[in-house]
């Protein structure tokens, strides 16, 4: 598993080695931490960073490594441009070399500031190749061309789960996105911080839900084709923050600050795909997910 240490490899290290399978974490840590994998039985952990060459034995490779959280792409923006490229294609050959399947962690970002609502796998997206998100967005866009270009040559088994936001336990604080920021402020009693004005919407998948997908898309018979894996059910984000904001009992205001540009508007996954195709859908309500987030959140303030 390359991007063990961060928050969804984390989760799905710990399911993988908890089904008896050795698991091999292979990170740098330039956004994960290693206490997150530490201490849990049959998870090697391994530093190194995976746009160097690297050798693993291995029969089944998942591959998260990148950074992800809008603030940290920004801040690594030549980081993720190189794992997206030069990483992929490392992590594609270790595959290749041990014969193994590969399952590949894209994002809902293929698809940019979508036109298309609900967003359907065969959708093309509408990104700006040169705005402060390119670098995270066309990097997942080049390494889903190159998993298929592998899986055309028959080089490497391939597929590609093609992330929608997600949340729990694990995230870190201080990672930027919408979940720690609103958790972070509503139990510090600072000023919740909505951008823009609120009614961009994204749709929720609590992390046990996400694990559970890619799994199951590990284990499918599906190579060479993308599967959105997230939940459905949209919320505008200044109803989010209102939801934080009373289900942390805080007495922080909801405050205004300016939209980030190319910040999508819309976002839901179409999942009738990857229901029909492996029988998966989300099972945890939202409220239920944030409860497990914020106690975890609560710990760590
Ligand atoms: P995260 O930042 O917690 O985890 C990413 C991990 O990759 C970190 O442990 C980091 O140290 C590691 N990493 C980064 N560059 C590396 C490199 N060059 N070599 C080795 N390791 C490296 O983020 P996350 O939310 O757990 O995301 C995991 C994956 O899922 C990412 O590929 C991300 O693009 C994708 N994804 C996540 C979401 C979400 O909502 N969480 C949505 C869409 C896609
Ligand atoms: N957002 C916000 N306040 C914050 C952090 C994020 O209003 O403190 C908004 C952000 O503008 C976006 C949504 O919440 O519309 C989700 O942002 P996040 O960074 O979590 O991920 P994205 O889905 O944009 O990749």
């Amino acid at each position: 598993m390359t991007g063990g240490a961060g928050f969804i490899g984390s989760h799905l290290c710990e399911r993988l080695a908890g089904e008896g399978n050795k698991v091999i974490c292979v990170d740098n840590l330039s956004t994960g931490r290693k206490e997150n994998v530490e201490g849990i039985a049959n998870v090697e952990f391994v530093k190194q960073d995976v746009t160097k060459q690297f050798e693993v034995k291995c029969e089944q490779v998942y591959n998260l490594a990148s950074p992800a959280s809008p603030v940290d792409y920004r801040n690594l923006s030549v980081e993720t441009l190189l794992v997206g490229s030069v990483g992929v294609q490392n992590v594609l050959e270790c595959a290749r070399k041990n014969n193994a399947r590969m399952l590949h962690a894209s994002t809902s970002e293929v698809y940019g500031d979508p036109q298309v609502h609900p967003q359907v796998e065969t959708y093309f997206g509408n990104v700006n190749p040169i705005g402060p998100r390119s670098c995270y967005d066309e990097a997942k866009r080049y390494a889903e061309a190159l998993c298929i270009a592998y899986h055309s040559k028959k080089l490497a088994n391939v597929v590609l789960a093609r992330i929608f936001n997600t949340y729990g336990p694990r995230m870190r604080l201080d990672d930027g996105r919408v979940v720690p920021n609103f958790v972070g402020q509503a139990l510090r009693g600072e000023p919740i911080t909505v951008y823009g004005d609120g009614k961009q919407t994204r749709s929720f998948c609590f992390v046990s839900d996400q694990v559970e997908a890619l799994v199951k898309l590990m284990n499918s018979k599906f190579s060479g084709e993308a599967f959105n894996s997230g939940n459905p059910e949209e919320h505008t984000i200044l109803e989010f923050a209102q939801r934080i904001k009373q289900m942390t009992k805080s007495e922080s205001e909801i405050v205004f600050k300016p939209l980030p540009q190319d910040d999508p508007k819309k976002r839901k996954p179409d999942i009738t795909k990857i229901k029909k195709a492996i029988g998966w859908q989300p099972k945890v309500e939202l409220d239920e997910g944030l409860k497990k987030t914020i106690e975890w959140f609560k710990q760590k303030i």
